[in-house]
């Protein structure tokens, strides 16, 4: 048995490398190989991409959904893209929603009322100017909360206790998110008057997590806050020690008429097939707490870093390396869906999209969603990037929030999966500053997305189309 399993994987492997030699010569020329190796190569000794993010956090800061900073980020990255040498350097107006944060305070009216560390969650509506003073229900799960008997909660705080776990693909982020996107929503139709839950994120510090909510049309609004997690610990164990515990809230949350941004585009165009596209995303707004340095100034750098460098070669490559800097992803994905709508008939000029929003990484896996003949191919560009510690992932990549629309229109996408492992300890918090930047780890980053990238724009086939998907 395992004589006949170990010869089977033999053969297996044998010929899974007759295919993938097969695939390089159909696909790439070995100077296409080298070329992209020694882009990778030449990144690990040391890129500009901190300069990039430097430059973002400390001339911009943050730079929220139609705030002030957001438009001086359009002037940024137009002025940058232009001075790296990216060509056809232009914005697409956007329109974004305008929310204000304003004042939040939580109040644990105890023997001593206790400040408890919290923020509204984006797009919160706030208080009466009074606040409101409830009892609290708490509740140790998203799913828990679909469960409460509305009789229980009427007029009352709900408080959502659930962990965020920690995994290097994000994957925790994803499951404990709910709480936070359609908490607010299931606890106002419950008649709760405000919503509380443990932050979104893994952090030990003081910082509450924001992010977005998404209000049902059908829900009334109630105000909703975010609890730093040694708070929510606060809070936990009030509740375990008294039958009845109090919340004051606060909160000066309030939204305004829309307003305008834009994405920002810049190319390096290809050589031979210069209206095929390669996409390379990240978002140029953030939350408003922190620097935006991870979230997502870190991909805005990798993503111009790679274009970059590519641009600099003697021998351009076939294809347009198109970099966009897509305006409002944190609060409705408003560039994403502008970019899809407007491209028109060249979405099927785009070969394959790509896309770095999940902090500076390392790269540690590459994924795909392609045709499936064009999988050996994605296995061979998996070759060169391995000396990067990089491995080869399954063929459901589902793309960053900002390629999905372009995901929807049939476009294929590659995901090269940045280390989420610490990246949820400052994810929309006020410790989302430039402290947290490893240049070297950067510099691993664009190393991976310049090669991939190079690699894409270079390839002979494409990577076929995927079936369109409705919505996003
Ligand atoms: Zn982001």
């Amino acid at each position: 048995m395992f004589i006949a399993r170990g010869a089977a994987a033999a053969l297996m492997s044998f010929g899974a490398c007759l295919w993938i030699s097969t695939a390089l010569a159909a696909d790439w020329t070995e100077q296409d190989l080298n070329d992209a190796a020694a882009l990778r190569d030449r990144a690990l000794s040391g890129t500009a991409a901190f300069e990039h993010v430097e430059s973002l956090a400390t001339q911009v800061g943050p730079r929220f959904a139609g705030s002030p900073g957001d438009a001086a980020a359009v002037r940024w990255a137009l002025d940058r893209m232009g001075k790296l040498g990216f060509s056809n350097v232009r914005s697409q107006d956007v329109l974004v929603p305008r929310w204000v944060r304003g004042n939040a305070e939580v109040v644990l009216l105890s023997t001593t009322p206790q400040f408890l560390a919290a923020t509204s969650i984006g797009g919160s509506v706030g208080t009466r100017e009074e606040g409101l003073e409830a009892v609290v229900v708490q509740v140790d799960s998203f799913d828990a909360l679909q469960n409460l008997d509305a009789n229980t909660v009427a007029n009352k705080i709900i408080f959502i206790d659930q962990r965020t776990e920690r995994t290097r693909d994000g994957g925790g982020y994803g499951h404990a998110v709910r709480a936070r996107v359609q908490g607010p929503s299931i606890a106002g139709k419950l008649g709760a008057s405000a919503l509380v839950i443990r932050s979104i994120g893994t952090s030990d510090d003081r910082v509450p997590h924001t992010g977005a909510l998404v209000y049902s049309i059908d829900a009334p609004r109630i105000p909703a806050f975010a609890l730093a997690g040694p708070d929510a610990d606060i809070l936990s164990r009030h509740l375990k020690a008294n039958k009845t515990v109090r919340l004051r809230l606060k909160s000066t949350a309030r939204e305004l008429p829309p307003v305008w941004s834009a994405n920002v585009v810049g190319e390096i165009p290809g050589r031979e097939r210069a209206s095929e596209i390669v996409l390379l995303g990240a978002h140029l707004d953030s939350w408003d707490l922190g620097q935006g340095a991870l979230d997502d100034g870190a991909g805005v750098a990798i993503v111009m870093e790679a274009a970059r460098l590519i641009g600099k070669l003697e021998r351009k490559p076939a294809r347009t390396i198109r970099v966009v800097l897509f305006a409002n992803e944190e609060f409705g994905l408003s560039g994403a869906r502008e970019y899809a709508a407007q491209i028109g008939e060249e979405a099927g000029r785009h070969v394959i999209a790509m896309e770095a929003d999940t902090g500076q990484g390392p790269v540690w896996r590459i994924e795909s969603q392609v045709a499936g003949d064009a999988l050996p191919a994605i296995a061979a560009m998996h070759e060169v990037l391995k000396p990067l510690s990089i491995e080869l992932g399954a063929n459901d990549a589902g793309g960053g929030a900002d390629i999905r629309p372009l995901r929807a229109l049939g476009v294929p996408i590659l995901d090269l999966s940045l280390d989420a492992t610490l990246y949820f300890d400052v994810h929309h918090t006020a410790n989302d500053t430039l402290l947290k930047i490893d240049p070297k780890v950067l510099d691993q980053s664009v190393g991976a997305y310049a090669a991939a990238a190079y690699l894409a724009a270079t390839k002979q086939g494409d990577f076929g189309r995927l079936p369109p998907a409705g919505g996003e």
